[in-house]
């Protein structure tokens, strides 16, 4: 049995919980323990938890998502949410370090504000990951919500920032779909830059077996582009996407053996010191 890691799940205990209609849509209950028990179930022997986004935009406090992460029994581990403001990154900093042994990495969401991932209010933040060897995850490609801003989410937006700091390690969530190739090229450009497959098939669409089909052949394509498959995340974006779903995914993807049990768990074992 491959180790499989979940690089991408989401979980709250709030009635203003953004994600409820995806939750909804999925027939889950989406809550602390039915996310352990989908883990359990699918073989998932550790996820990395973030923050979901709130009704009124805003992320759930990252301190919620460090008490979800204590009461899992050691299967879940927290990404610390950084908004783009000084005090967001200060606050977001004295978590990190006041829990260093716990904390995995951190969470950029671009696209939901009018933001680029080099913008300098994240400097402190860049300074810190790089020194304590955190990746940074960023939110990239299809926005949750209409008012998103597509140019802000694009993949090809971290490409400066990927040049400017080599030594950051860059993980580009949901492959930047639907920039998928886009994203292919960061990570074969860059040997700092991985990306995650959570949150690809969203909703009830009557053709989610064709889009399945669709998104494995390109993820196929980034693999093929990119030589390898050394630096693709495993994830669910649980309760956006099923635990069933997203382990169809990986299976149907077209490549060696060797390289879906990186996806599923190695690379992400190996990058977030699990
Ligand atoms: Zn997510």
């Amino acid at each position: 049995m491959p180790t499989i890691i979940d690089s991408h799940a989401h979980c709250s205990n709030r009635r203003d919980d953004a994600l409820i209609p995806y939750a909804k849509k999925n027939g889950l209950r989406y809550d602390l323990s039915e996310l352990l028990t989908k883990m359990r179930s699918n073989g998932v022997e550790a996820g990395l938890l973030l923050s979901p986004p709130l009704d009124d935009g805003s992320p759930l406090p990252n301190q919620a998502v460090m008490d979800l992460c204590e009461q899992s029994g050691g299967l879940l581990f927290p990404v610390l949410t950084v908004e783009p403001s000084r005090e967001a990154v200060s606050l977001a900093l004295a978590l990190a370090k006041s829990h260093s042994n716990s904390v995995k990495g951190f969470k950029v969401r671009l696209g939901y504000l009018p933001v680029f991932a080099d913008d300098p209010v994240f400097d402190p933040l860049y300074d810190h990951a790089i020194q304590e060897d955190l990746p940074v995850l960023f939110h990239a490609g299809d926005t949750a919500t209409s008012s998103g801003s597509l140019v802000h989410a694009h993949p090809l937006t971290l490409d400066r920032l990927a040049n400017r700091r080599s030594d950051l390690k860059i993980v580009v969530c949901h492959m930047g779909n639907p920039w998928i190739m886009d994203t292919a090229e960061l990570v074969y450009k860059h040997a700092n830059v991985y990306a995650d497959l959570s949150g690809l098939v969203a909703g009830d669409s009557r053709y989610v077996k064709e889009y399945i089909d669709y998104l494995a052949a390109k993820i196929s394509d980034a693999v093929y582009f990119a030589g390898g498959a050394e630096k693709l995340l495993f994830g669910t974006d649980y309760p956006v996407q099923t635990h069933e779903n997203s382990l169809e995914l990986v299976r149907r993807i077209k490549v060696e053996r060797a390289d879906a049990d990186r996806i599923l768990g190695s690379n992400a074992k190996r990058l977030f010191a699990l």
